[in-house]
């Protein structure tokens, strides 16, 4: 259910797994052993996350962009900040490193190596990347990101002052 956040995430370089056919019980001993934070739609699973206390944010699973959004209030973090040197392999989680034409050549189109002159390849799955027109899509998610959890913060600012009487 939360594939799409998991590869936006991992877009914006946070290190991501993704694990859809697990069990639970396997999904908090890998939360715990490698000090993850688990996202997660389904409550139960949230409940027992709770009660072993180790990080976890329960999501709706409906709107990916309140999804991270929630997400990253939760544990603090102010913005994205998003640069494609810090991405990380969307399918897989992998490494970005970045490679110049000559590495490049023979994984991708000679089309797009006449339009592109930066290129990043996954360590793990190989998938080359580049900044192709979809990157100012993604620039405009992450504003978007950065602009509603800056407004998230500002609303928890408020509730405290407000919680001070004058
Ligand atoms: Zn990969």
């Amino acid at each position: 259910m939360l594939g799409t956040v998991a590869r936006k995430l991992r877009i914006f370089g946070f290190d991501t797994l993704y694990m859809k056919d697990i069990n639970d019980d396997d999904l908090l001993k890998i939360g715990i052993a490698e000090k993850r934070i688990i996202l997660t739609c389904d409550k139960e699973l949230f409940k027992r996350i709770v009660k072993v206390g180790t990080p976890g944010v329960l999501l709706e699973g409906s709107n990916d962009l309140e999804d991270i959004v929630h997400a990253l209030f939760k544990h603090g973090v102010y913005s994205i900040n998003f640069d494609t040197t810090s991405s990380r392999c969307s399918s897989c989680n992998g490494v970005l490193s970045k490679g110049n034409y000559e590495q490049i050549r023979k994984y991708v189109h000679p089309n797009v190596i006449k339009w592109h002159k930066d290129f990043f390849r996954c360590e793990n799955c190989s998938k080359v990347y580049w900044e192709g027109s979809h990157i100012s899509g993604i620039r405009s998610l992450a504003r978007n990101l950065d602009i509603k959890i800056k407004e998230k913060f500002a609303e928890q600012d408020m509730t405290k002052t407000n919680s001070h009487a004058f």
